[in-house]
């Protein structure tokens, strides 16, 4: 058996690897102009395979590494030198990979074993059995079941510390004296540069830049990425987890997604790690249990979410959302400082932290009717952590509200929460005290006007009555005020002129 190892199962643990030591890896490039994809991702997915090549030859395997147009052009390439050959690879999580991989191979007269992929804490079977014929799911429940099954973070049958959840101390602003611990950077070696050249010239199209290159190529660098943040930003991660400061990008966040989604890292010791430095007590309760969470809980969930609601998730548009993008996604131009805070994060960096994610990138989105799909598109390309499988149900899911089936109530807010998180709002030339008039905060309008637009879904939904009172305290004057600023916004965000 040949083991073919894809570019985001670069684990040299992996369970084909313990079996086999012929290895197939296949460097496709046209994927790469369906989109305009940010630079970074391009020649981080390149530049990590490229080593993992190198590490498994050091390490006794034999590599076959094809640079090919199309993963079908490379398995010619492969059958011709090699007929016949039979393929073990560890099932992607991307919906319909593994078969479409299997087609082209025995297409090419070999075969493929598709084996569980171990880059991820829990199996379908777990959480099928766990979720029976459900067809929507909360995380919480999946959450404590997982640390239940796996005594993470468990002291005996209770979680650690009492509490399955520490949120309400994981809610704070930074003092304005505050400066984030320095983010850690892994600058580019040759193979690293000679990945971000190739794709400079390849992708002239691509969104992003390519100069501000930090990433781990390599499971050691990855390793001391896990092993900064935790001696680093572990303590702050927890309660400064939901903040958004001038300038910052990075905060106390681990910057650890794209390692993990490779495969440089297992879910598994990112954990274990983290919780190490609980019970050695060099790390809080709130922070650790905030990570855990986010690892054991969010991660694991949406993979299976995903894979249980494919196809229909990547299309789901229970809202009705018909907006393109606005203009600002593009440019970064906009006198939002929210807005372009975020947007500058992701071109800069192919990055912006969870709470920039949620509350800023697709809670404006959100408010403003944009079309999930395309929302899904924009992320899927700008992002160095997006695969198919982890971005759509975070984006068409829980950030576009475009289906139920993970959460109950769409995470939609006004101008308030952001600055209550952030200290934006005080620089900004728009007014977050004021929902209509020429200087308002475009979030303001733009949320009423969503539920009052969505009423009939959304009054009767989960946890919007508290919403749903404010609404009804509105008279007509104002709904009229509220729509035509609505109407004005979404012009502006067409127009480029927010
Ligand atoms: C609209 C939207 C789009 C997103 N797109 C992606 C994406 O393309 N790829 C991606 O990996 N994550 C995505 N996320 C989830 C999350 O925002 C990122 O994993 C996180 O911001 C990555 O930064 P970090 O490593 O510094 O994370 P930290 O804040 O340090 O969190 C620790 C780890 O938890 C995991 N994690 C946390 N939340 C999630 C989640 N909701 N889904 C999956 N993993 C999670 C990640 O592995 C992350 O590294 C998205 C979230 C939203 C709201
Ligand atoms: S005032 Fe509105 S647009 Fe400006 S930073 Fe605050 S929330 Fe964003």
């Amino acid at each position: 058996m040949t083991v073919w190892v894809l570019g985001d199962q670069l684990s040299p643990d992996a369970t084909p690897l313990q079996h086999d030591d012929h290895v197939l890896m296949i460097e496709a490039h046209a994927f790469g102009e369906r989109l305009p994809y940010h630079p970074q991702k391009l020649a981080l997915v390149f530049s990590a395979m490229r080593h993992f090549r190198d590490d498994l030859r050091e390490r006794g395997y034999e590599v076959t590494y094809i640079e090919a147009e199309t993963f079908a052009d490379g398995l010619d390439r492969f059958y011709d030198a090699a007929p016949g050959t039979d393929l073990v690879m560890m099932d992607p999580p991307s919906h319909g990979a593994g078969e479409r991989f299997r087609h082209l191979v025995e297409s090419r007269g070999g075969s493929l074993t598709l084996v569980e992929n171990d880059r991820f804490l829990t199996t379908p079977a777990e959480f099928d059995s766990w979720a029976g014929d459900a067809e929507s799911y909360r995380q919480e429940h999946w959450y404590r079941h997982v640390r239940r099954e796996t005594g993470i973070l468990m002291d005996g049958d209770d979680p650690a510390g009492g509490e399955w959840n520490y949120d309400d101390q994981n809610r704070e602003t930074p003092p304005d004296d505050w400066t984030p611990p320095e983010a850690p950077r892994f600058l580019p070696d040759d193979v690293t540069q000679e990945a971000i050249e190739f794709v400079r010239e390849r992708y002239p199209a691509a969104w992003g830049s390519a100069d501000e290159f930090v990433w781990p190529v390599t499971r050691d660098e990855a390793r001391q990425a896990l092993d900064h943040f935790v001696e680093t930003r572990l303590t702050e991660f927890g309660p400064y987890q939901d903040a958004m400061l001038d300038g910052e990008w990075a905060l106390c966040h681990s910057l650890l997604s794209a390692s993990i989604n490779l495969g440089l890292l297992t879910p598994h010791e990112v954990v274990e790690v983290v919780e190490d430095a609980y019970r050695d007590g060099t790390a809080p309760l709130n922070s650790v249990e905030g990570f855990v969470r986010q690892v054991v809980g969010w991660r694991e969930f949406m993979r299976h979410v995903y894979r249980r609601s494919m196809p229909e998730l990547a299309d789901a548009n229970q809202l009705g959302q018909t907006e393109s993008l606005p203009e600002a996604y593009w440019t970064g131009e906009t006198d939002m400082k929210c807005l372009s805070e975020a947007v500058g994060h992701v071109y800069d960096h192919g990055y912006a932290h969870h709470i920039e994610r949620l509350m800023v990138l697709s809670n404006f989105a959100l408010v403003y009717g944009v079309d999930p799909q395309e929302l899904n598109r924009w992320f899927h390309l700008g992002f160095v952590d997006a695969y198919h499988w982890v971005t759509t149900p975070n984006v068409v899911g829980m950030g576009s509200f475009a289906t139920d089936v993970l959460s109950s109530k769409p995470y939609a807010s006004s101008g308030n929460y952001v600055n209550k998180m952030s200290d934006y709002c005080s620089s900004c030339p728009y007014a977050v005290s004021k929902t209509t008039g020429s200087n308002a905060c475009p979030f303001n309008a733009l949320y009423w006007d969503f539920l009052k637009e969505n009423e009939e879904l959304l009054r009767g939904t989960g946890r919007m009555g508290l919403m749903y009172s404010h609404v009804d305290r509105k008279d007509d004057d104002e709904w009229a005020e509220i729509s035509a600023r609505a109407t004005e916004i979404r012009q502006m965000g067409r127009d480029g002129t927010l």
